[in-house]
């Protein structure tokens, strides 16, 4: 979007923050999404001369194409339920979400002119169903409080101590705390390949907020990845959420168990992309655990995928990498119990044929037939039992995630514990890092953004306080909002 393309001629000021000869604090947040904006506009208000650089021509990519499915921002669900969507990492994020949750995050949408409804699901959405209202109303508003924006600079990593090169000169690591904080010199030193080439900015703190690793051709690439590790901090491999899964099927006479990958070339072909509606769907993990869920997903052109994969997504995953392959159990008719189904499939047929058949006795037609005509041979579509069994449990073998790029969210980043409280990197003081870049997963409903703007939140306020400890900040630095 034109709005939020760079200036392209950077005020005198900013020309002067980068370069270091003006010692009003200056704040480097790297990566335009939500979590970016959110420590922007929390460092902005707080009076710090902040500038967001981006890889990409234009800010929030990813966050319009989640307006493309509504911008489904956050979850009305009640408070144990939504922490508990985080899984193992609710902990580290309980205390952002307390700062910014749902509530908040209305709130906050309402002063930028957008009024938040809450569907029938309980999933909270923008009435206009869509991200580019709010992002051009956020974008004006970070504009109007000095937040600057340079867009097609991808950050490298630091410059190496002492030897930076490009358009700003290098500076010492600040070791000095003696020094009066107008004296001091800007300690982080970011590389950035930029159109104009290589280019080495100053800044007094980092947020970095890079995103995740799907869908790359948005921006977050995870290419972060190394540089991170190379600063001292353990990041977890990015990993597929939300994603889809390939499937493979035994061989066609095949006595051994061997299994050839995705469905057969009919099935595929007449399939793909039809939905299974109103089926449930249930996986057993390597440690026992049963995860099961309702919902609906779709047949893919190697395998399955949808909303109830990806609720399932994270086990699925997880026993996958543990064990090479994991079964899908799928309850085609959730509504009926297999004694029902087996009495109804036990009702002589006639000269109907099987298809007529499973569609009068067990409401079981089109997409949900082909998959029990891919997956079962003759003979169990002649025992009613075995076919009841089949309806309520047909088992998927489950060899591969989707790659990264294709999933909707990544799992694994910076570990919590490379970060202190306040989101920053112990290994590089100064530097916050927030949003889906941190090792945390979530599924959809909201939980992913929500988490985002309230680490963002986080990651900035974080900065002030470790700014204002060091006597950097103006003073209405406590004041930050929203
Ligand atoms: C199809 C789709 C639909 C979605 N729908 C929803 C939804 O409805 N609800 C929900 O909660 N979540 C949804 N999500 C997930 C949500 O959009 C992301 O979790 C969220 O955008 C992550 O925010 P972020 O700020 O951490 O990172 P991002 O939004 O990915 O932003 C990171 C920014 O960093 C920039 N960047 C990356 N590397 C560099 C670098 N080296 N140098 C400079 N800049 C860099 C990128 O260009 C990008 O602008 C969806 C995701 C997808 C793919």
């Amino acid at each position: 979007m034109t709005d939020s393309d760079p200036p392209r001629n950077p005020g005198p000021a900013q020309a002067a923050a980068s370069a270091g000869s003006d010692r009003t604090p200056f704040v480097c947040v790297v990566g335009g999404g939500p979590a970016g904006l959110m420590a922007a506009e929390i460092l902005s208000s707080a009076g710090l001369r902040v500038t967001v650089f981006d890889a990409m021509p234009s800010v929030g990519r990813k966050f319009l194409l989640a307006g493309r499915g509504g911008l489904n921002l956050t979850h009305s669900e009640a408070r144990e339920s939504f922490l508990g969507r985080y899984g193992t990492r609710r902990a580290q994020l309980e205390p952002m979400i307390e700062a910014f949750g749902p509530d908040a995050l209305r709130d906050w949408a309402r002063t930028l002119g957008v009024e938040t409804f809450v569907g029938s699901s309980g999933r909270v959405f923008p009435v206009e169903m869509k991200a580019a209202p709010l992002l051009r109303a956020w974008l004006a508003r970070l504009r109007a409080a000095g937040v600057r924006f340079e867009m097609r600079h991808r950050w490298r990593g630091w410059a190496p101590a002492g030897g930076a090169t490009g358009s700003t000169q290098a500076q010492t690591a600040d070791t000095s705390t003696q020094l009066d904080a107008a004296q001091r010199p800007r300690v982080q030193q970011l590389l950035f390949d930029s159109p104009e080439g290589r280019r080495v900015v100053q800044a007094d703190a980092v947020v970095l907020a890079l995103g995740g690793g799907s869908w790359a051709k948005l921006g977050s690439d995870g290419a972060w990845v190394p540089a991170l590790r190379a600063a001292g901090a353990e990041v977890a491999e990015l990993l597929p959420a939300n994603c889809g899964f390939d499937i493979a099927r035994p061989a066609a006479g095949g006595s051994g168990g061997e299994l050839v990958p995705g469905w057969t070339p009919h099935f595929a072909e007449r399939f793909r992309g039809q939905p299974l509606k109103s089926v449930s769907a249930r996986v057993t993990t390597a440690d026992g655990a049963v995860h099961e869920r309702a919902g609906e997903c779709l047949i893919s052109e190697t395998g399955i995928e949808g909303g109830l994969i990806y609720a399932l997504s994270a086990p699925l995953r997880d026993t996958l990498i543990a064990q090479g392959a994991v079964t899908l159990h799928l309850d085609l008719a959730p509504g009926r119990s297999i004694e029902r189904l087996a009495a109804e499939l036990r009702r002589p047929r006639g000269s109907r044929s099987m298809s007529s058949h499973l569609h009068s006795q067990a409401g079981i037609k089109g997409v949900k037939a082909g998959l029990l005509r891919e997956c079962l041979v003759k003979a169990d579509f002649d025992d009613p039992e075995r076919l009841a069994a089949a309806i309520k449990g047909l088992p998927l073998t489950i060899v591969a995630t989707r790659p990264l790029d294709e999933a909707i969210s990544s799992a694994g980043g910076v570990r919590f514990e490379a970060l202190d409280r306040r989101l920053m990197l112990r290994a590089r003081p100064g530097v916050f890092v927030a949003g889906e870049m941190l090792d945390w997963e979530a599924p959809t409903g909201g939980y992913l953004l929500t988490a985002c703007f309230a680490s963002g939140l986080a990651a900035g306020r974080g900065a002030l306080h470790w700014l204002s400890a060091r006597s950097l900040t103006p003073a209405a630095a406590g004041t930050a909002s929203p």
